[in-house]
C-alpha cells in the first residue's frame, strides 16, 4: 500500500526524522490559511498524487507556459492562487501513464534554500535478503535516468539483520554523499532512524528524492514517497488508516474487497487463474502465442462461486479485454465450482468476448457438463498451449 507525501512526512516527523512545516489542503478555500500558518518567505505548493515526477509533470489542458505539479511562491497569496490552479485537475507524469491522476489534495509546505539535492532511498534487496540503502549523488533526478547513464553514482549498502543498523552504515552513506563536517553525524542519526522505522512500520520501500543540504549545511528529506507491506497492515492500524482507495485502480480496489489477488495489466486477454505459478505460467504461454494479458488474476485454492463471479466481473469490466482465457487446475479448487461461477457472472454481466476455458482436476468432468449444458458459446481446450493458442487466434 501506497500513501501521499504529506502522510509520509507526518510519520517522518513523528520518527524524528527532519522535514519542513507543511499543511494539506483538500478545497481551495482552505488554501489561503494554510500558507498563511507557515513561516514563508517561500512557500512549495505540491500536488498530492500517488505518483513521483509531479515537479517535471504537467497539467491536461494546461494554459501556455503553465509549470507542473510542485510550485514555488513568493507570497501566500500566489501560495493560494497555485493550490486553486491544481485542485480538481488532472496531472499527468512520467510514472502516472498518459491517463494522469486527478489532483484532490495539495500539500503546501515552508520552501527551503537548497544547496546540494540528494537521493536516499531504503527497500527489501531480494538479492541478499535484506534492507539495502540505495544512495547517489544524483538527487532530484529521476533516478531510472541516472541508472540507465550512470550506473556507477549509484551506491548500495545492506544492513546485516544480525547486528541490525550501525554507526558504519550511516557513515559509509554520508561518505557516498560527500557529506562533511556536521552532516555526518545527522547523516548517521538519518539512517538510523529509517531503518528502525523500515522495520518497525512494515515498509516495503521509502524514498527521498531529494534529500537536501540546505544553504545552513543542514540535511532536510524534501521529498518522501513509501509503500507497506499489505500483509502486515493489520498490525500498522494507524498506517492502513492512511489508506486512499482513490488512488488505487477501481478493478484492483474491487478484487482487495473479495480477496482476489488481481494485478491490471496492459493487454487484452483477460485471465482467471487460480495459484499464482499457474497465473504466471498462463500469462507466459499467451505471449508465447503472440498476445499480451490484461492482467494477472489468483482467484485462490478456496474460492467460492460468489468469488468468481466477482473476478469475472472486474475482467469484463476492463474495456482493453478483448477475450478471455480461464484456465483451472482443480486441485483444492474444484472444477464444478468455478464451472458455476463462470456461467453465473456470463448470465449477469454477458459475454460480448470469445472465452476459452481449460478445466483439469477435481470434478473436472463435471465441470465441462455443466459448461456444456449451460448452452452458452465457450471454446473448450484440452490443455495449457491448446489455451492459449485458441485465446489468441479468437482474439486476432
Ligand atoms: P517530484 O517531482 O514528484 O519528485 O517532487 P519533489 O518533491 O521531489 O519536488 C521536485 C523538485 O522541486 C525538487 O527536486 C526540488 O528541486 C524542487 N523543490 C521541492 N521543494 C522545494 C523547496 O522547498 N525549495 C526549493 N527551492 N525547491 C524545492
Ligand atoms: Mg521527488
Amino acid at each position: 500500500m501506497n500513501i501521499h507525501e504529506y502522510q509520509a512526512k507526518g510519520l517522518l516527523r513523528a520518527a524524528g526524522v527532519p522535514v519542513s512545516d507543511g499543511r494539506v489542503v483538500l478545497r481551495a478555500e482552505e488554501a489561503k490559511t494554510a500558507a498563511g500558518e507557515l513561516d514563508g518567505p517561500l512557500w512549495v505548493v505540491k500536488a498530492q498524487i500517488h505518483a513521483g515526477g509531479r515537479g517535471k509533470g504537467s497539467f491536461k489542458e494546461a494554459s501556455a507556459g503553465e509549470k507542473g505539479g510542485v510550485r514555488l511562491a513568493k507570497s501566500v497569496a500566489e501560495a493560494e492562487e497555485h493550490a486553486k490552479q491544481m485542485l480538481g485537475r488532472t496531472l499527468v507524469t512520467h510514472q502516472t501513464g498518459p491517463a494522469g491522476k486527478q489532483v484532490n489534495r495539495i500539500y503546501i509546505e515552508d520552501g527551503s534554500d537548497i544547496e546540494r539535492e540528494l537521493y536516499l532511498a531504503l527497500l527489501v534487496d531480494r538479492q541478499t535478503s535484506r534492507i539495502s540503502f540505495v544512495v547517489s549523488t544524483e538527487g532530484g533526478m529521476d533516478i531510472e535516468e541516472v541508472a540507465a547513464k550512470t550506473p556507477e553514482k549509484i551506491l548500495s549498502f545492506s544492513v546485516d539483520p544480525a547486528t541490525g543498523i550501525q554507526g558504519f552504515h550511516g557513515r559509509r552513506v554520508a561518505f557516498a554523499l560527500g557529506l562533511s563536517g556536521k552532516q555526518v553525524k545527522q547523516c548517521v542519526d538519518l539512517v538510523g532512524k529509517l531503518y528502525r522505522f523500515f522495520v518497525q512500520r512494515d515498509a516495503e520501500m521509502v524514498e527521498i528524492n531529494p534529500l537536501i543540504v540546505t544553504t545552513g549545511g543542514d540535511l532536510k528529506c524534501l521529498d518522501a514517497k513509501m509503500g507497506f507491506d499489505s500483509n502486515a497492515l493489520y498490525r500498522q492500524s494507524d498506517i492502513l488508516a492512511l489508506r486512499d482507495e482513490t488512488e488505487e485502480d477501481p478493478k484492483e480496489l474491487a478484487a482487495s474487497k473479495f480477496d482476489l489477488n488481481y494485478i491490471a495489466l496492459d493487454g487484452e486477454i483477460g485471465c482467471m487463474v487460480n495459484g499464482a505459478g499457474l497465473a504466471m505460467a498462463t500469462m507466459d504461454i499467451i505471449k508465447l502465442y503472440g498476445s499480451e494479458p490484461a492482467n494477472f488474476l489468483d482467484v485462490g485454492g478456496g474460492a467460492t462461486k460468489e468469488k468468481v463471479t466477482e473476478a469475472f466481473k472486474i475482467i469484463t469490466s476492463d474495456p482493453n479485454v478483448k477475450g478471455i482465457l480461464v484456465n483451472i487446475f482443480g486441485g483444492i479448487m474444484r472444477c464444478d465450482i468455478i464451472a458455476e461461477g463462470v456461467i453465473a457472472a456470463v448470465k449477469e454481466v454477458g459475454l460480448q468476448v470469445p472465452l476459452v476455458v481449460r478445466l483439469e482436476g477435481t470434478n473436472v468432468d463435471i465441470g465441462k457438463q455443466i459448461i456444456n449444458d449451460s448452452g452458452l458459446n465457450v471454446i473448450a481446450a484440452d490443455n495449457l498451449s491448446d489455451a492459449a493458442e485458441k485465446i489468441v487466434s479468437a482474439v486476432k
